[in-house]
């Protein structure tokens, strides 16, 4: 088990789920039959999924307590993430997700408020410089604004901290951003979006090999391109290769994108080779679509067996 380093700049969200028979209409009221309230964004996420694995984490973010905020940053301390560098915002409202479930047609329909989320400044992740700059790697995702996280990749690679960009959701990226990236990890669609390539009528492999070259071509170092069940393609000096994903009976695929960046973002700042920390991304990933939930499905490293320990 390791306490690698793990700094992770991202957002955090309280999402509210509430499930009916069907999606209510304009101007309608319908029962609900169920309801949950479950901490989720994407930073939070791979917060926990690296925590549980065995990484020494610290959190980077900025967190309204108008609502939810306290309950959101305490359950990360529950998970063992250290908070210290969290800035809570009294008069703002936390990045919430209103998500209505129709159980029939199997339909979702979403409000997210991005709240607090929209407002990470430079100046929130220049206080979290010491985290950052004793890292062994760093990573972010595209829910907070860009100039935050280029700032927190500035000061990590100043001091040789290997970064690691998940480009989700699928956005225009800055470009002085991926010239900080170590590792970009994104899935199919988002690598299809990212390199510009057309509508695709090809197979996801295709598509990630084509995206993948035109990102190289880039001048990106290593890449990972996420392909659900099938695996992952990973493009680096070496070449392009899939590694397959692990045989499982899926039950919800709900943030195993999350939960694959947790799992190579602690393998490798246990200084474990990239097809390595990709394997260890994978085996949680697996176990976590096996599994209802999001947070709550994330594998702790004991779970995975002694390959993993
Ligand atoms: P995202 O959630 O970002 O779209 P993917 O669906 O590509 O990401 O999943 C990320 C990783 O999770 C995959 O590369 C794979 O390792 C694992 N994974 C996802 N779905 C499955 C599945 N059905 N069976 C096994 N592993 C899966």
């Amino acid at each position: 088990m390791s306490s690698a380093r793990v700094v992770v700049v991202g957002s955090i969200n309280m999402d509210m789920v509430a499930h009916a028979r069907r999606l209510p209409r304009p101007g309608e009221t319908l029962p609900g039959e169920d309801f949950q309230m479950t901490p989720g964004g994407k930073g939070a996420n791979q917060a926990v999924a690296a925590a549980r694995l065995g990484a020494s984490v610290s959190f980077v973010s900025r967190v309204g307590t108008r609502v939810h905020g306290r309950a959101l940053i305490a359950a990360l301390r529950a998970e063992g993430v250290d908070t210290t560098h969290v800035v809570e915002d009294e008069s703002a409202l936390p990045g919430i997700a209103v998500i209505m479930v129709g159980r029939e047609g199997g339909e979702n329909s979403i409000i997210y408020v991005p709240g607090s989320n929209a407002q990470l400044a430079a100046a929130d992740v220049q206080r979290a410089a010491a985290p950052l700059q004793q890292a062994r790697v760093l990573v972010a995702q595209l829910e907070v604004p860009q100039p935050a996280i280029l700032e927190a990749f500035r000061l990590a690679r100043a001091q040789g901290v290997r970064t690691i960009l998940n480009a989700a959701p699928a956005l225009a990226v800055d470009p002085a951003l991926l010239a900080l990236t170590d590792c970009l990890v994104l899935n199919e669609t988002e690598a299809a979006q990212l390199a510009g390539l057309p509508d695709a009528v090809q197979s996801a492999e295709a598509v990630a090999r084509a995206a993948a070259n035109a990102l190289q071509a880039q001048g990106l170092p290593r890449l990972l391109i996420t392909l659900g069940a099938q695996g992952v393609l990973v493009a680096d000096e070496a070449g392009q290769r899939l590694l397959p994903a692990r045989r499982v009976q899926a039950v919800d695929t709900v943030g195993a994108g999350d939960t694959f960046v947790g799992g190579v973002a602690t393998a490798w700042a246990e200084g474990q080779s990239l097809d390595e920390a990709v394997r260890l991304g994978q085996a949680a990933a697996a176990l976590a679509v096996s599994r209802v939930g999001v947070q709550g499905a994330m594998p702790r490293r004991e779970e995975l067996g002694p390959d993993f320990a």
